[in-house]
């Protein structure tokens, strides 16, 4: 072979080798990760102490810790916030949600992960579900240890969050939850554990799915409305009526009922005890909120269960709503963003058991 038959074999074979390189990035889907803080991006001095400081790490460093993770997708990081999840507000919220509608119909998106912290995870999740427009995955992903931790758990729950986001089988599943391995659906998982690993569970519905290193399997579809699905609309909203969560307790003061409303609350979410129950001085502090026009539900402090109507308390003469399935942080999610627009009491209601 000449010299100049080797020069051009070895420019097709390379030539060769970037259309593969190209070929494979095409195939590969296109997933954009919006970043707000949390302990998955928090660190420590050492990797042994417990206390951190969350939201200390931005999206490309965290993106760079975990091996493989382009190769499974093409990914772009943004950064929206970067908070301790106890922090999140309902404008962090609005920011989001509006950035990942104005993303959502691009081709050159096909899904979303939204890293965040694990304490308020289940309310932007439930937000999310509500607002997003599109049935493209948007999966949200956290961790429990600060990524200076040993064994720290967010490197991998945020490659099997990419994992499930660039799964076709995710679409129109709502906002999904990746943690542990586990996929929850945002209308069924709740915080469990203040510091295990395994915190999130979906007590009444079951997990959606698992995830393995970026392979999943699906068992569930959850059944309720959600985001292509859904009728809210943040689109033109920049502040959210103010909804109060009053926690029930023995020997309950109802005069927190009565500062929520002073204070211009529109809503009022009970944490009742048992089947959303309060107390019969809490009963009539509320019956007179909503003699007020607060709207107040019945949600339940206990982790698993439902809040039916009129079983210990008589909803239909006091004019209250049942939250069906829905924790009080989530109905307290749903109630505000209800409260958007003049809606009949059974309108409220009924939103309880569709969303
Ligand atoms: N406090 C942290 C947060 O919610 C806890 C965590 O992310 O696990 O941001």
């Amino acid at each position: 072979m000449t010299r100049r038959n080797g020069n051009f074999l070895l420019l097709t074979l390379l030539m060769m080798l970037v259309m593969c390189q190209q070929a494979i990035a095409q195939q590969k889907k296109n997933i954009i990760i919006l970043a707000t803080g949390g302990t998955i991006a928090g660190a420590a001095a050492t990797g042994t102490q417990s206390g951190y400081k969350s939201g200390a790490v931005t999206i490309d460093a965290m993106i760079a810790a975990v091996p493989g993770i382009q190769d499974m997708a093409n990914i772009k990081g943004e950064q929206i916030s970067n908070v301790g999840s106890q922090d999140m507000s309902f404008d962090i919220m609005l920011k989001l949600a509006k950035r990942i509608n104005q993303l959502m119909p691009g081709n050159d998106v096909d899904g979303f992960v939204i890293t965040h912290g694990t304490d308020t995870m289940e309310e932007t999740a439930f937000f999310l579900n509500l607002v997003v427009k599109g049935d493209k995955p948007v999966v949200m992903v956290g961790s429990m240890r600060p990524s200076t931790a040993v064994s720290a758990d967010g490197p991998l729950n945020l490659y099997n969050a990419v994992g499930v986001a660039a799964d076709p089988a995710a679409k129109g599943r709502g906002v999904l939850v990746v943690m542990n391995d586990w996929i929850h659906a945002a209308h069924s998982l709740t915080k469990t554990s203040t510091t295990a690993i395994q915190t999130f569970m979906s007590p009444l519905r079951g997990v959606v799915g698992v995830s393995a290193y970026g392979k999943n399997d699906f068992y569930n579809t959850p059944q309720w409305k959600h985001t292509s699905g859904s009728e809210f609309d943040v689109a033109n909203v920049d502040k959210l009526p103010r909804v109060d969560i009053v926690f029930a307790c023995a020997d309950m003061p109802p005069d927190l009922i009565d500062a929520s409303v002073a204070n211009g609350a529109k809503g009022i979410v009970i944490a009742g005890v048992g089947n959303g129950n309060m107390n019969k001085a809490s009963l009539d502090a509320a019956a007179a909120a909503v003699k007020k026009g607060v709207i107040v539900v019945r949600s339940s402090r206990v982790p698993t269960g439902s809040v039916g109507r009129n079983v210990e308390v008589n909803d239909d003469e006091r004019g209250f709503i049942a939250s069906d399935e829905l924790n009080p942080q989530k109905a307290r999610i749903l109630l505000s963003l209800a409260l958007l627009k003049q809606r009949a009491k059974g309108d409220i209601q009924n939103l309880f058991t569709s969303y």
